[in-house]
């Protein structure tokens, strides 16, 4: 079993400015099924980006109705069911996502609904699905019928809190969890209505004792300061071995010792390597001349076009 982040970026301003990626993450090899859990923007084109197949999804789950949960949802069940053109695959999500709910979604367009199975999954229900079971879990966030859950596998438990704060009884929803994701948007003791800090996350951790914590969707404030010594801070204070998930991780599941899976790829934004890699960038290229026939800003096209500010159609 693979889980692959796609994005770890969330909250509106990491989504808009994509300091962060926000293409959700995916649960390969979850007993021979892949799964895509909140696809956000630029999901699709994540997926590619790090090596994986939209095609072979067998599920999309879809959390609640904020865009970075939702945005590539029906494209990628259009994957799934090649072009809409066979029966495939299973939406799981909560009733915003299919029905809609107050001022929340739907998100999932009927033709989109059309051709996979619909679980409309509400906390507390358990789906038994061929190959694992699903429970939904309960949320306090803005979507009122959000929804994370717990997936049980003969092999292992993976929990997924999406977007919450914490309450009371939100650590009994994910008792079991061997493998404990969860969106912590801010460092430290700054809360916000409806999500989780550093603090709180902790609180969490000490209740649940997961054998690992990922934490992932990342704020601005969160990102300024840094997730990795973030999280180095809260397995301290947890006891439990937590990571700060960056775009591109994925990690192979050791099934007996979760704590002991191995970031299989890519980039650790925090390396050495990493750093490196990103300073050839187009900026770097520009500098050391390797394109001077493409040089940005001389491009006919772009004479006379300005940008105004405070532009409204009532001006016009
Ligand atoms: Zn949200």
């Amino acid at each position: 079993m693979k889980i692959t982040f796609l994005g770890t970026g969330g909250g509106r301003f990491s989504t808009i400015s994509q300091r962060r990626m926000t293409g959700g993450f995916r649960i390969d090899n979850l007993n021979g099924i892949n799964l895509h859990v909140d696809p956000g923007p630029g999901a699709l084109v994540r997926t590619y980006q790090f090596g994986l197949d939209p095609r072979n999804l067998s599920g999309v789950f879809i959390s609640h109705a904020h865009t970075d949960h939702y945005t590539d949802a029906e494209v990628l069940i259009e994957a799934m069911t090649r072009g809409m053109t066979k029966e495939n695959g299973v939406i799981i999500g909560s009733e915003s996502v299919f029905n809609g709910f107050k001022d929340w979604g739907p998100c999932i367009s009927n033709y989109h609904k059309s051709k996979s199975e619909n679980v409309v999954l509400k906390p507390g229900d358990v789906k038994k699905l061929p190959k694992f079971s699903i429970k939904g879990t309960k949320t306090i966030h803005g979507d009122p019928t959000g929804v994370g859950f717990q997936i049980r596998t003969k092999n292992i438990n993976i929990s997924y809190t999406t977007d919450t704060q914490y309450f009371d009884d939100l650590a009994s929803y994910h008792e079991g969890a061997d493998i404990f994701i969860s969106s912590v948007i801010r460092p430290g003791s700054q809360s916000i209505r409806g999500h989780l800090c550093s603090d709180s996350f902790i609180k969490l951790l000490k209740e649940i004792k997961p054998k690992l914590a990922i934490m992932t969707h990342f704020g601005l404030k969160m990102l300024s300061d840094n997730p990795v010594v973030e999280a180095k801070k809260i397995s301290d204070a947890s006891g439990v071995k937590t990571l700060a998930a960056f775009d591109g991780m994925a990690l192979d599941v050791n099934f007996r010792r979760p704590d002991k899976s191995v970031i299989s790829s890519l980039k650790d934004e925090n390396s050495f390597l990493y750093r490196r890699e990103k300073q050839n960038t187009y900026q770097s290229s520009l500098r050391a001349h390797e394109n001077d026939e493409l040089t940005i800003g001389k491009s006919k096209f772009d004479k006379g076009t300005t940008i105004k500010k405070d532009f409204t159609l009532s001006k016009r």
